[in-house]
């Protein structure tokens, strides 16, 4: 197989070539109806999740499709890890060709990839410095233990005593850390004892930002929208306040930027709202358009010179193949001119959203693709309406009990969204 991919020439926007070449490793024709697939996943699988009852096979752009062969357009985009649409031939011929050619080197050596991906990572968030690891929640981990060495090392914090402040209602993955300091009783519940260090502020208010900070403190570590608490955008200058308190008190301003990063907000990052200047940011699900685990800290100089090499690190971390792939989705960003889209498109979608009159709307909010619609509580949840959404061939997904994510793939066009509109408006209507 390697050297059939390898010489299979790639022709822009027709993947049919690579296609060819690779399906043969794929089994044929599904068999098995909707209800197997689901059978499976529930016999055999955790129950950490509930998903809608649909069972994908194929996707490209903004389009999937499930086993029966109903085509959806896909509204959540898995949270925004996929900006540039699915299976991008761009990314799709970058990561075919590199997984042909070398995949894992360890960072035990170098490779020929992972420089280039880190400068194209700098030179598009301003920021001189790049750790590279898989999932979000990784990046966030990364970001708190630089966060914590830049306390005890430079800014001369007491031993164990280092503080970040965080924001009430966040989303910054899963594990043990990153729950130690969510707000929400089930991401917590049964998954005790937790790290200490953090100190929670409600998210919008200076004011308790500058109030909750002591000698002791080392960040304010926030998302520049809530992306999973709600699509909550904070008021209009709150992070160049937020900036400017941080300045003030000597203490790091880092934006974890794993949804709202990558064009998503109509910005590459949502930081650029406000023009702030973060000391460092966090990255993950668009990194890769959707095709592999990719995510960095991005930082100054100042704060990432605290590793030292056998501080920290990842087996995976910064692999060739998910360089490759990491700068073939970065330049597809750029040269589709997604951010920008992503702004036109996304205020077209919320003032269209608005002018449905429905008695269940509460509230239609969002910057760019990212777009909360939060209902009434007497609709009765938001999760009915994702399924029915999902039978008018529109897949969306809730977030919290009242509110439905409107966040599709960036290269949606605005026929494609009048189309869900349409669909959109009957469905609010019918109920
Ligand atoms: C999704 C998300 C994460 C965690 O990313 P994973 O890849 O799921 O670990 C962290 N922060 C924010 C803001 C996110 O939206």
């Amino acid at each position: 197989m390697p050297s059939a991919v390898a010489e299979a020439p790639f022709v822009p926007g027709n993947s049919s070539k690579i296609l060819q070449t690779i399906l043969p490793y794929f089994p044929s024709q599904s068999v098995l109806t909707t209800q197997d697939y689901i059978d499976l996943e529930t016999t055999y699988g955790a129950d950490n999740y509930h998903p809608l009852d649909v069972v994908i096979t194929k996707g490209q752009g903004v389009w999937v499709w499930d086993v029966e062969g109903n085509q959806y357009l896909d509204c959540l985009s898995a949270y925004s890890s996929l900006n540039q649409g699915h299976c991008h031939p761009r990314i799709l011929q970058a990561m075919v060709e590199q997984a042909a050619k070398l995949t894992l080197t360890s960072r035990a050596f170098h490779n020929d990839q992972l420089g280039r991906f880190y400068e194209k990572l700098c030179q598009l968030s301003g920021l001189p410095k790049v750790l590279p690891m898989n999932s979000g929640a990784e990046a966030v981990e990364t970001a708190i233990k630089a966060i914590r060495k830049w306390a005890y090392t430079v800014k001369g914090v007491p031993d164990h005593q280092a503080e970040i402040i965080v924001c009430s209602n966040n989303f910054a993955g899963r594990t043990i850390s990153l729950v130690s300091f969510s707000t929400e009783e089930q991401y917590q519940f049964g998954f005790a004892p937790f790290t200490p260090g953090f100190k929670v502020v409600p998210y919008g208010g200076a004011a308790a930002l500058e109030a909750a900070i002591t000698a002791n403190t080392a960040a304010f570590f926030l998302e520049p929208i809530q992306g999973e608490g709600g699509i909550i955008i904070p008021p209009e200058g709150y992070l160049r306040e937020a900036e400017r308190i941080c300045r003030k008190n000597n203490v790091l301003l880092v934006f974890d930027e794993i949804q709202t990063g990558l064009g998503r907000t109509g910005k590459m990052f949502a930081f650029e709202h406000e023009g702030v200047k973060p000391d460092g940011i966090t990255i993950g699900k668009a990194l890769s358009g959707g095709f592999y685990p990719i995510s960095a800290f991005v930082s100054t100089h100042e704060v990432m010179d605290v590793f030292n090499p056998g501080d920290h690190g990842s087996t995976f971390g910064g692999n060739p193949l998910a360089a490759a792939v990491g700068r073939a989705a970065l330049d597809v960003i750029v040269d589709e001119q997604l951010p920008e889209q992503a702004a036109e498109l996304g205020a077209y979608l919320i003032s269209g959203w608005r002018q449905i009159k429905s008695p269940h709307i509460h509230e239609v909010r969002g910057r760019g693709l990212l777009i909360g619609v939060e209902l009434n509580p007497s609709a009765g949840g938001a999760q009915r309406f994702c399924k029915a959404l999902m039978q008018e061939g529109i897949l969306a997904k809730e977030t919290r009990e009242h509110i439905i994510r409107f966040a599709p793939p960036l290269v949606i066009t605005r026929s494609q969204l009048d189309w869900a509109l349409e669909r959109i408006e009957r469905v609010l209507m019918a109920s």
